[in-house]
């Protein structure tokens, strides 16, 4: 059809039917001098590469072709997001492949916290979710510890298989290919890009490794249930940590109320005095009040004192979960995208407040 408008990103055809079907394009866009699809958009937006997988099908798919392809599977965690580095579907579409575990920021963790303990968590956390990795290796992509035993560790157990890297967004995927491609000293040339999956143009990675096989890089896979989602991409910086967490305690009466930013609200409802230890980007803003106080605060300054985000306006509404603690065990509310908040042995009844979709939940401490 010679009327077919075509992306002048990626060359697919434009369709204005379907946002979540690849080539969608806005009707209204269409006039505009360069037309680009959805996802070509996005990408000169956030000036970045075609790393994101938007499409909940097309990652399906992919897990599936990896299943088949019985490959080996390099899984990137974020240790600081566990639950937010869960890839839904994993355990039944590649839960027969061995899967290696690179958990990733260990930095973010201060060297009080035995490393031990945060190994053995991973591997109890992933079993519970029906994945037995092979291994796990605490790594920290970024300031460079741990990247040689996750490749001596590829190499080890990979055993003549390709390797495939996955992850959702942010756990740090990219930073820790790129640390591969330094350590493995590979031109430019070496390293393929190709669209392995017909249908998409997705770019995928693959570094050749010595026996003719590939390792795989995959496009990042979008968890809308963190807070981080809502964030836009200028603001992640203050909602994702970069250094060491400065834990940060707060002596709470019942009755008192934590904003996160404008993110997240958390409400002391009833229990006695006690601390509530905050896991959360040293970056990000904590304000106390009283709770009687809370919604008027709330409405006040959302966006300007109580940020990110900037404009909360974009934000689905606030979801209320009660939280009833027996204190029976010391447990951290889970805060997916944004960290947690370690209770105590004291009973107390918690009203966390965020948007909507959000997975807040609750564990036995880590820390
Ligand atoms: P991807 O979406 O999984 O490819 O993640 P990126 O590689 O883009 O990293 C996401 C964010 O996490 C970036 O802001 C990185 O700077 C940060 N990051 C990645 N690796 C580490 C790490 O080992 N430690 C810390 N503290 N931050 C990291």
């Amino acid at each position: 059809d010679s009327e077919t408008k075509h992306c002048e990103g990626c060359g697919i055809a434009l369709q204005t039917e379907d946002p979540d079907q690849a080539g969608y394009i806005p009707e209204q866009a269409l006039t505009r001098e360069v037309v680009l699809c959805k996802r070509c958009f996005r990408i000169r937006h956030y000036g970045e590469m075609a790393k994101v997988e938007q499409d909940p099908d097309a990652y399906l798919h992919r897990l599936d072709e990896i299943a088949r392809s019985e490959g080996f599977v390099v899984w990137v965690v974020d240790l600081f997001d566990f639950a937010g580095s869960w890839i839904p579907g994993l355990a039944r579409r590649i839960g027969n492949l061995p899967v290696l575990i690179a958990a990733n920021k260990v930095d973010l963790f201060p060297p009080s916290v035995k490393r031990e303990r945060l190994r053995g968590w991973i591997f109890q956390s992933a079993k519970k979710l029906g994945i037995r990795p092979v291994d796990v290796v605490l790594i920290s992509a970024e300031v460079g510890i741990g990247i040689r035993q996750v490749m001596e560790a590829i190499e080890f157990y990979r055993d003549h298989r390709d390797v495939y890297m996955i992850g959702t967004t942010n756990v740090g995927k990219s930073t820790l290919i790129n640390q591969i491609l330094k350590k493995a000293k590979l031109t430019e040339k070496e390293i393929i890009t190709t669209s392995p999956y017909p249908g998409t143009t997705l770019d995928a990675i693959r570094i050749p490794l010595e026996d003719r096989k590939f390792l795989v890089d995959t496009p990042g896979i979008v968890r809308e249930d963190r807070v981080s989602e809502w964030v836009e991409p200028g603001e992640l910086k203050s909602v994702i940590p970069h250094k060491t967490i400065k834990p940060r305690v707060y002596q709470l009466n019942d009755q008192q109320t934590l904003f996160f930013g404008g993110l997240v609200r958390f409400d002391f409802v009833r229990g006695n005095r006690q601390s509530f230890v905050c896991y959360l980007s040293n970056q990000l803003y904590i304000h106390r009040t009283k709770l009687e106080k809370a919604d008027e605060v709330w409405d006040k300054h959302r966006g300007k004192l109580l940020s990110p985000p900037k404009r909360p306006d974009n934000l689905p509404p606030l979801k209320k979960h009660v939280i009833h603690l027996k204190g029976e065990k010391k447990t951290d509310i889970v805060i997916p995208g944004l960290g947690w908040v370690a209770c105590g042995k004291n009973a107390v009844w918690v009203e966390v407040y965020a948007p909507e979709g959000t997975g807040v939940s609750t564990r036995p401490s880590i820390i």
